[in-house]
C-alpha cells in the first residue's frame, strides 16, 4: 500500500503538471538574458512565470523577484533597506528570525494571533526613543506553519502605514491555502515558496511593490532589474508559474480540506479526550493541525507513525533533521509536555479521503500503544523497546 503522505507544510508533493513545465523548460537552451532567438524564448518562459505569480497574490509582476526560496525572500526583504529596523514575532519562520537577530518580536496570544496593538506600541517606543529615524519594516507571517493560524495582516498594515513603516508578510503558508490581494491586505513586501505549492523545490519569490528599490543580497549582473543577481532558474521559474496558477484554482478545493482536516480533528478528539489542538479556535488554514498528545515525545510519535506507513512532521520539521522545542508553541504558552508532545499533520492538493481514514486509525492505535496521556517519556522508550 502507497505511504499516507501528510506533510504539505514541509513540501507539497509535485503536480504533474509542474513536472511537465520543468522538464519543457529544461530543453531550452538559451539565457533569458540573450537577445537570440533561444534566449528570447527562455525569457518568455520566465516572463510568463512571473504574471502568474503575481497573479496569485493580486501583486504587479513588474515587483516580483525570483529567488532561490521562501528562505531567501525573507532574507531579501528584511536586509536590502539598510538602516531600517525591523519588528517581527516571536512565532516567525527561522528564515525571519535569524536574517535580523536585531529586530524586536512582539508575542503572541494563546491561541497564536499577533495582536496589532503590541505592533503599534512598539512603532511608538521605537519612534520615541528616536531609533525609527531610518525607517521601520514590520514583518509577520500571513499563516504560521505549525499551527496555521492566519494572522491579522490588513489591521497590522494600517497601523504600521500610519507611522510610516514598510509592512512585509511571510506568506509561504498562506499562498494557496488563502486568497491573497497584496494591495487589499496593505502589503508592501511578501514572500513565497514554490515547492509548497506543489512547485519544485529550490525557487521561490519576494513579490514587492516596484517602486520599493531594495538593494541587491546577491551581486553580479543586472538580473530581476538588479535585485538579484545570477541567471535565472529558467526551469524552476517554469514549474512555480504553472505550480502559482495551480494553486489559485485550487483556492475552491481548501473547504473540502477544511472538511477531511476538521473532521480528522473530531475524531482524534473524540477517541483521546487529552489531545490539545493549539490554535484550534483561532482562523487558521484549511490544511494544518498541530495535534499534540502531552508527555508523549513527538519524535517518538512520528516514529511509529513513519512505521505505519504515514507521513508527518514533529512540530517545525527542522532542515537538520534535528527537532527542537516548538518556539511557536513556546510563544503561545504552552509548557514543555504538550511543546514536546506535538505533531504537525499537513494536507494538499492530492489528499483524499482515505488517507485521513488511515490516519485516524493509525493515529489512535499509536495513541493506545503508548498510553495517551499517562506515558511519560520513560513510558515511551519502555514502549519502544518492549
Ligand atoms: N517561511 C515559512 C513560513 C516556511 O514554512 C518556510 C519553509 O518551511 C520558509 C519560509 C522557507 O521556505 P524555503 O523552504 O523555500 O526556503
Amino acid at each position: 500500500m502507497d505511504a499516507v503522505y501528510l506533510d504539505y507544510n514541509a513540501s507539497a508533493p509535485m503536480r504533474p503538471q509542474v513536472r511537465d513545465a520543468v522538464i519543457d523548460a529544461m530543453d531550452l537552451p538559451g539565457n533569458p538574458s540573450s537577445v537570440h532567438q533561444a534566449g528570447r524564448a527562455a525569457r518568455a518562459v520566465v516572463e510568463v512565470a512571473r504574471a502568474r505569480v503575481a497573479a496569485l497574490v493580486g501583486g504587479d509582476k513588474a515587483g516580483v523577484v525570483f529567488t532561490s526560496g521562501g528562505t531567501e525572500a525573507n532574507n531579501l526583504a528584511l536586509r536590502a533597506f539598510p538602516g531600517r529596523r525591523v519588528i517581527t514575532s516571536l512565532i516567525e519562520h527561522d528564515s525571519v528570525l535569524a536574517a535580523r537577530p536585531d529586530a524586536l518580536r512582539v508575542g503572541v496570544d494563546s491561541l497564536g494571533r499577533v495582536d496589532p496593538a503590541a505592533i503599534d506600541a512598539m512603532l511608538a517606543e521605537l519612534e520615541e526613543a528616536g531609533e525609527a529615524g531610518g525607517g521601520v519594516i514590520v514583518s509577520v507571517m500571513l499563516a504560521n506553519n505549525e499551527t496555521g493560524v492566519i494572522q491579522p495582516l490588513a489591521e497590522i498594515a494600517r497601523v504600521a502605514h500610519a507611522r510610516g513603516a514598510l509592512v512585509h508578510a511571510d506568506a509561504v503558508q498562506a499562498a494557496g491555502r488563502i486568497s491573497i490581494d497584496m494591495a487589499a491586505l496593505g502589503l508592501d513586501m511578501l514572500s513565497l515558496s514554490a515547492h509548497k505549492l506543489g512547485g519544485p523545490k529550490g525557487v521561490g519569490a519576494l513579490v514587492l511593490r516596484p517602486e520599493l528599490a531594495p538593494e541587491a543580497l546577491v551581486r553580479g549582473g543586472g538580473q530581476e532589474l538588479g535585485r538579484r543577481a545570477g541567471t535565472e532558474n529558467v526551469a524552476g521559474i517554469a514549474g512555480f508559474g504553472v505550480a502559482a496558477e495551480c494553486a489559485r484554482e485550487g483556492l475552491v478545493q481548501q473547504a473540502e480540506l477544511a472538511v477531511l482536516r476538521d473532521g480528522m480533528e473530531a475524531r482524534l478528539r473524540a477517541h483521546a479526550p487529552e489531545l490539545v489542538i493549539p490554535g484550534r479556535d483561532a482562523e487558521r488554514v484549511a490544511n494544518t493541525s498541530t495535534l499534540a498528545l502531552p508527555g508523549v515525545a513527538a519524535q517518538t510519535q512520528v516514529m511509529r507513525l513513519d512505521l505505519a506507513g504515514i507521513a508527518v512532521s514533529a512540530g517545525s520539521a527542522c532542515s537538520s533533521g534535528k527537532v527542537r522545542r516548538s518556539h511557536v508553541l513556546d510563544a503561545m504558552g504552552f509548557g514543555q509536555d504538550v511543546a514536546g508532545g506535538a505533531i504537525r499533520v499537513s494536507l494538499g492538493w492530492a489528499t483524499v479521503a482515505n488517507d485521513i481514514e488511515r490516519f485516524v486509525a493509525a493515529w489512535c492505535a499509536m495513541r493506545d500503544r503508548l498510553g495517551g496521556a499517562r506515558a511519560t517519556n520513560a513510558d515511551v522508550q519502555m514502549a519502544e523497546s518492549g
